[in-house]
């Protein structure tokens, strides 16, 4: 098994599309307080390292969605529209 850096490792920053939303962890701000997975257990949930990866954030609604990307109190996770534009933070 090997890891590296330079390779963009998927466990440091990830991205989803969901209806229109681009949802993006970047691991390397996660603190693990876990007020996201509070907001929306289904969207996100705390890893063996106790940071956040998703589970399945296409079952959450609109509004939660964003809720609980915007609870994050370290600004980890981010949300754009379908044109780019910043919705959270
Ligand atoms: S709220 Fe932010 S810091 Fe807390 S677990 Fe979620 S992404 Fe990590």
């Amino acid at each position: 098994m090997t890891t590296d850096d330079e390779t963009g490792d998927d466990r440091h920053e990830c991205e989803r599309t969901i209806d229109g939303l681009r949802v993006r962890i970047d691991r390397t701000l996660c603190v693990g307080f876990g007020d996201c997975v509070t907001e929306a257990p289904e969207a996100f949930v705390l890893d063996g390292e106790n940071v956040v990866v998703f589970v399945a954030p296409e079952s959450v609604g609109r509004e939660r969605l964003l809720r609980a990307c915007a609870s994050c109190p370290v600004d980890a996770l981010t949300v754009c529209d379908s044109d780019g534009t910043q919705l959270v933070p």
